[in-house]
């Protein structure tokens, strides 16, 4: 049906018939990109079916990811890339007058997580089919993803979002594969022949129902599985309550946790891990058992990825299958578990880091607190091997300490490999934050630096940039992304660069208009984009953007000899809905934005944009039209970051610290193709550990920095009064935790350097082409190989023709 185009249209104007029954010419556009979303959801079924059968046929080993977000986005137009059949499509549209990017428009983001770390996991999938790896992801169908974010009056508002209103034309409901989860009841011991076995009573059961997605590979026909559990009525409930029940039952899926970052110690969400975590490994573990007689050598066959502890359960969980229902021994189940969990760390933030209270864990799950407790005093006893008498040292090493469950020790202890996301991130790991843990299992611990999937953020969402490339270096780049290293011969090319020059004029030109339908703003399109996207955090720092913006707005009153190139500075993020600093920061920059956009001189020079509801689908219009990519957190906070990839990727500069992998970039790429500032990590964390950091020195010393702060209180917003009263304490009062005055000045000169050198139009597209050239080692392709490689150990199946 995609084989020309004569035949795609005859098919899709007879399933748009079939599905609706109406004739084209009174068909919506919803119906079209249903229809069109059905054909391609159909083309695929027979790859995936062959995937399937070879997966349940062969004993390669294979790898599940458990994660408690995936951020993927929109499917259409991926699906269409990978299969190839994107332009007989577009053809076939045109002819019946349908604009693909029309209809597209249409389907909802499947906004299935908060940031980055749910982004990786969907670049990730991406990769894995097309490098044809036999791996599987698992989720949570929540039926509400990430919430809706508008402005209203500067301020965000939060709206429950609908991915799911208009149905999913992806996904396959697998009633018949429903499994059951077990909450509450109580555990009942006996002494069976000299074993004693333990029996889970008055349990609480809920249903997980699969709902499977294809994720289709690059050119290939290897269609992985994402599976996404969704949480139903059992049949015959238990409960007296029958309403209740079901009502509580069906919660659990409800809403993904809107929280970046941040450790919510809600019951609900502990409900949540659990329920993916148990009907993944018993799916797993069916699986295998088609298979195998026993699960002795699990481990030879199966690899459980964790994705940060959210799913770190399935550590015990997997102890309870062996011990529980396989009847191992102790020392034989952990041993199988411990072969076969690997775990990857995200963040260093303490306010990031996992505790679950005793008291509201152990009714809740009672057998794998059990078990939880037994891994704990095993784990400890070792500890007292080697570290005799040193109690401090082992409680501080434990897996349950006063009163909490902690989930990071857990994952650690459990797992044979444990990863952080960016060099830099990975030494922090091993020397400070996890440094007990890494004298005692210095093996586990190995860096797999984060990756974004190029057909994604360059091929899909900049056709014009992949056009260009390949006319300069060819389309060997497509598959094999090291290969944008050529580009590098070409960066002097006086054509190529007038090329790139017309490239990013286009793109700025399409999200210019963008804009303008949002927010009403007309932005010069000749003057610098300049673009922070990204989640709403202190530690993100989009208050130095904010501070330095403001800086400029008073330099440009007070000095008419004050000259700099027009920017646009466009900032996009969604703030977790119970973090009020964050809300702070969000008004503040929509206030600037009033004050800067509706002066009448400095406008001309200055223009800010917020645009609401930062998300995939938004972001593949911002990245292509980016000059400059601010990643300026406070060293040693951002783990990795992969904005900084987009961007890089897409030609923008990056303005930033040297944190997470902006420090990788800057070895790619040279550091004279980036305009890094600001303390580095050591520094930051000597001030941590010694002080001697006073923020008000910096406020009385620099007379910008006093001019920019008192502005937050003194009637420079009006209708703002008192408004900003907690971001001025922040700063002054609070002793200004993430750094922003110390790297004030050091950031204002970087964006000096950024004006001067955005002067010289030349050298600033040399700097652009030799950054896209070196973007290929942080294409996700490389980062899975290397956990396939050196973690995983699984390898590429055959692929059929
Ligand atoms: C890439 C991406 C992120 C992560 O951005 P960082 O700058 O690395 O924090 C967050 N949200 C969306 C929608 C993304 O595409």
């Amino acid at each position: 049906m995609f084989s020309n185009k004569e035949s795609f249209k005859t098919s899709f104007l007879k399933r748009l018939e079939g599905m609706y029954g109406k004739v084209f010419k009174d068909s919506t556009k919803r119906e079209q990109y249903q229809t069109l979303g059905n054909m391609v959801r159909e083309y695929m079924s027979s790859d995936w079916i062959e995937t399937n059968e070879l997966y349940r046929s062969d004993s390669n080993k294979q790898v599940y990811y458990l994660s408690i977000e995936f951020l993927l986005g929109r499917l259409l137009g991926q699906n269409l890339l990978n299969l190839g059949i994107r332009d007989v499509v577009v053809e076939g549209l045109n002819d019946l007058d349908i604009d693909l990017e029309e209809i597209e428009e249409f389907e909802s983001d499947a906004g299935l997580g908060n940031g980055g770390l749910g982004r990786l996991a969907a670049c990730f999938l991406d990769s894995l089919s097309t490098l044809n790896l036999p791996g599987h992801g698992y989720g949570i169908r929540y039926k509400h993803g990430l919430f809706d974010q508008k402005i209203v009056d500067g301020y965000q508002v939060e709206l429950p979002e609908q991915w799911l209103r208009h149905g999913n034309v992806w996904e396959v409901r697998k009633p018949d594969e429903a499994i059951e989860v077990s909450f509450w009841g109580n555990i009942e011991s006996r002494n069976e022949n000299g074993r004693l076995v333990f029996n889970h009573n008055a349990t609480e059961k809920i249903m997980a129902v699969p709902y499977d997605l294809p994720v289709v590979g690059y050119e290939t026909t290897t269609v992985n599985t994402l599976r996404l559990w969704n949480a139903e009525a059992a049949h015959n409930p238990p409960h007296h309550d029958v309403l209740r029940y079901k009502r509580e039952t069906e919660a659990v899926t409800e809403f993904l946790y809107p929280d970046d970052t941040h450790d919510e110690g809600k019951i609900l969400r502990l409900k949540q891990q659990y329920f993916l975590v148990s009907a993944s490994l018993q799916d797993i573990v069916s699986n295998y058992r088609k298979k195998n007689h026993t699960l002795k050598n699990l481990h030879k066959e199966v690899a459980i990825h964790i994705n940060d502890t959210h799913p770190a359960l399935a550590i015990p969980e997997l102890m309870r299958i062996l011990l529980d229902e396989e009847r191992m021994s102790w020392d034989e189940a952990w041993t199988i578990t411990r072969q076969t969990m690997s775990y990857t760390n995200h963040t260093i933030l303490s306010e990031a880091l996992e505790k679950w209270p005793i008291h509201l864990f152990q009714p809740l799950l009672p057998r794998i607190y059990m078990i939880i407790e037994e891994i704990n005093e095993r784990f400890c006893k070792k500890l007292w091997e080697k570290y005799p008498g040193n109690w401090n040292h082992i409680e501080n090493m434990a897996i349950i300490a006063h009163g909490l469950v902690k989930m990071a020790h857990l994952a650690i202890v459990g797992s044979y490999s444990v990863n952080g996301v960016a060099k830099i991130h990975s030494d922090i790991l091993k020397n400070r934050e996890m440094r007990n843990f890494y004298e005692v299992y210095p093996d586990k611990f190995n860096n797999k630096t984060n990756g974004i999937t190029h057909r994604r953020w360059l091929i899909k969402a900049n056709p014009q940039l992949t056009n260009l490339i390949s006319e300069t270096i060819g389309t060997d780049w497509l598959k094999d992304p090291y290969q944008l290293i050529d580009l590098k011969r070409h960066a002097y090319d006086p054509a190529l660069k007038e090329k790139f020059d017309k490239m990013k004029q286009e793109r700025k030109a399409i999200l210019a208009k963008r804009i303008f339908e949002q927010n009403g703003t007309i932005i010069d399109e000749s003057s610098i984009f300049d673009v922070q996207v990204k989640r709403m955090h202190a530690y993100k720092r989009q208050l130095l953007n904010v501070l330095h913006i403001m800086y400029l707005y008073n330099r440009l009153k007070e000095d008419s000899n004050f000259k700099i190139h027009p920017r646009t500075f466009i900032f996009g993020a969604k703030a977790s809905p119970g973090y009020y600093y964050a809300k702070k920061i969000i008004k503040l920059i929509n206030s600037l934005a009033e004050k800067v956009n509706n002066d009448s001189e400095i406008s001309k020079v200055l223009k800010i944009v917020f645009l609401e509801n930062y998300r995939v689908s938004l972001a593949e219009l911002i990245f292509p039209a980016s000059d400059v990519s601010e990643q300026i957190s406070t060293a040693s906070k951002e783990a990795s970051g992969t904005g900084n990839m987009k961007f890089m990727m897409n030609g923008a500069l990056t303005i930033g610290t040297l944190d997470g992998a902006n420090v990788e970039i800057m070895e790619a790429v040279g550091r004279e193709n980036m305009f890094i500032f600001g303390l580095t990590a050591e520094e930051v964390q000597c001030y941590e550990e010694k002080g001697g950091y006073y923020s008000s020195d910096y406020y009385h010393h620099d007379s910008r920095i006093r001019g920019v702060i008192d502005n937050l209180v003194n009637g420079f917003f009006p209708d703002a009064f008192g408004e900003f009263d907690p971001i001025y304490d922040s700063l002054l009062g609070e002793g200004d935790q993430y750094f922003v005055l110390r790297d004030f000045s050091s950031y204002v000169e970087a964006q000096e350097r950024v004006d001067k050198a955005y002067y010289d139009r030349e050298k600033w597209r040399e700097k652009a082409l030799i950054n896209i050239a070196h973007s290929g080692y942080f294409s996700s392709d490389r980062t899975i190989k290397e956990y396939a490689d050196d973690i995983w150990g699984i390898e590429p199946v055959g692929i059929r023709i």
